[in-house]
């Protein structure tokens, strides 16, 4: 299923299905949702409910964890080149860096690949994105944040 919000890329992409277990008829999916304040989770959930349902699971639990909290590392390879080219910038990896962060993470314009973008505001439409300026092509575009 799409992620209701990036309709590119799937939850699964995304990494946010954690773990599926199944017990005679009854399958139980575990997912983390990339950020605790989105607010499709509630749509994520019915999501993954009727997906289930759809492969035939006479019953369904869907339950959410934050432990371990969902990092933009998982989101799959593929899906981060599809993100940049629905027109938002993929997050860079967030890796090992330590908890000291001497540069800023790398985001470039999706439209000209310019790294000379700036951050117009903290959180764009949803929690989950920012929103850039290029300074290159002065398009506006959404970003990522690397958590
Ligand atoms: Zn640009």
């Amino acid at each position: 299923m799409p992620d209701p919000e990036i309709p590119v890329v799937s939850i699964t992409d995304m990494g946010m299905v954690r773990a599926v277990q199944v017990r005679g008829g009854a399958v139980e999916v575990t997912f983390t949702p990339t950020f605790s304040g989105c607010p499709a989770l509630h749509t994520i959930r019915a999501g993954i409910e009727e997906a289930v349902r759809g492969l035939g699971a006479a019953e369904v639990e869907v339950r959410s964890t934050l432990t371990p909290p969902w990092t933009t590392d998982w989101i799959a390879e593929d899906a981060r080149e599809r993100l940049r080219e629905y027109g938002i910038a993929p997050p860079a990896p967030a890796g090992d860096t330590g908890l000291i962060q001497l540069t800023p993470e790398t985001t470039r314009c999706p439209r000209c690949a310019s790294f000379d973008v700036r951050l117009t505001a903290s959180f764009g439409p949803t929690l989950c994105k920012r929103l850039y300026v290029c300074n290159a092509c002065q398009e506006p575009f959404e970003g990522f944040k690397s958590v």
